[in-house]
């Protein structure tokens, strides 16, 4: 990685920058909404893009000196659309969270009802916790998952029906089974909601055709760019062509400024790389890695939530070990391995400490880490967590995190 002039004018930020690059390439990510991009998305989030003004639209700008940003922003949407299979895609979006809320602005007015995934159950803070805008100023009823980790249909649909919401989301940042986007969009039906189904996990897995694409069921999707994807961060819009326009002014001027031309021009290169036979492998290795960790985890003789894992990720119950979520967490950092504490359901420890932590490949996948690395990584986190107490123990697992680490070398 060059860091020649930013050594020149600025050391003290180079060096966090460089120790930041360390840290990554010696620890086992197994955060879930994490990956490691490629150099090329690198070099274009990097360009001189960035410095460029360009509100409003394609074709359709407040700044002149647009020609080249409007091919790039047109390349991004149409990569979109037929990556995703939608009519329609707004690429500006800073982030996840604001491509939710650009939805919200653009389906309903404030104090109208949506029904959402509870955040403690999987769901996400943009999808109507009472901390976030969403639910300071929208009315929120929220569905969770069951004992076996699944959603229940037939509880979203009675919920559907009691409550009358303008809008139902889908999606999550915390569920490991297959989302039924056809069953959504029936419940949606009955009740005259709209449907919003938020892909930002699983989105590479949509790309790869490895998980059913809610394409022919939501009238909104919306995406991260940067967790399974594997692009830069930042978020997309998609939806069907009635409410292309209604998207694009929730956008702007609705809720930002000027676009990040350069995260665009990244988004569009990870979205072609997306297209790739080599994504598709890339994927499916995902797949198979999570359900390796999971069955050596359970092997160890650890519990999963739900069980068997259907995609990218699993949360380890912590209950049975008598161990919180929160000490896990950080016992796991201490032998190399980067991981978030999760509430479990019915968790009987409050969301700062929890007893479960949160488990996903996509980051390991892109190292090049297979089947076998999994179960090695499966009995490192059982090790650790077994022999919290026991420094020896620690550090001897941390070697063999390391040596995983070396064995599949990142960025060199
Ligand atoms: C990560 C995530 C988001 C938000 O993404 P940010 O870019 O962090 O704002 C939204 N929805 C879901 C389901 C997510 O997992």
């Amino acid at each position: 990685m060059n860091l020649e002039h930013i050594k020149q004018t600025d050391p003290v930020v180079a060096e966090q920058i460089e120790l930041e690059l360390k840290r990554q390439q010696e620890t086992i990510e197994l955060i879930a909404s994490e990956n490691c991009t490629s150099l090329a998305v690198m070099e274009a989030s990097g360009s001189v893009l960035t410095n460029k003004y360009a509100e409003g639209k394609p074709h359709k700008r407040y700044y002149n000196g647009c020609e080249h940003i409007d091919v790039i922003e047109e390349i991004c949407q149409k990569r979109a659309c037929e990556l995703f299979g939608m009519d329609h895609a707004n690429v500006q979006p800073h982030s996840g969270a604001q491509a939710n809320m650009a939805v919200f602005m653009a389906t309903m007015k404030p104090g109208d009802r949506v029904l959402s995934m509870d955040l403690s159950n999987g769901g996400h803070l943009s999808h109507g916790s009472p901390v976030n805008f969403s639910g300071l100023y929208f009315d929120v009823k929220s569905y969770g998952i069951n004992e076996y980790g699944e959603i229940d249909y037939d509880d979203v649909r009675k919920m559907a029906i009691e409550h009358k919401p303008k809008l139902i989301i889908c999606g999550a940042s915390n569920y490991s089974k297959i989302i039924d986007f056809k069953r959504f969009r029936e419940i949606a039906d009955e009740v005259g909601a709209l449907l919003l189904a938020d892909i930002a996990h699983i989105a590479g897995l949509v790309a790869a055709g490895l998980h059913p694409s809610p394409a022919p069921y939501a009238h909104f999707v919306t995406t991260t760019t940067h967790k399974s994807l594997r692009g830069p961060r930042g978020g997309i819009i998609m939806c069907k062509e009635e409410f292309a326009q209604a998207i694009d002014k929730a956008v702007f001027p609705g809720m930002q400024g000027g676009p990040l031309e350069h995260i665009i021009a990244a988004k569009a290169v990870a979205l072609l790389e997306a297209s790739k036979p080599e994504f598709k492998e890339y994927a499916a290795q995902i797949i198979k890695n999570a359900k390796a960790l999971a069955q050596g985890l359970m092997d160890e003789g650890l519990d999963i939530v739900g069980g068997m894992t259907e995609n990218h990720l699993m949360t380890l119950d912590l209950r049975k070990t008598g161990k919180t979520g929160k000490d896990m967490a950080n016992v796991l950092e201490v032998v190399g391995i980067t991981a978030n504490k999760n509430t479990v359901p019915n968790d009987p420890q409050s969301p700062f400490v929890t007893s479960g932590i949160r488990l996903g490949t996509p980051a390991v996948t892109t190292r090049g880490f297979k089947e076998e690395d999994m179960t090695e990584v499966a009995k490192i986190i059982a090790g650790a967590i077994y022999a919290s107490d026991n420094e020896q123990g620690l550090k001897n697992l941390r070697e063999r995190s390391l040596k995983l680490c070396q064995k599949h070398p990142l960025y060199t």
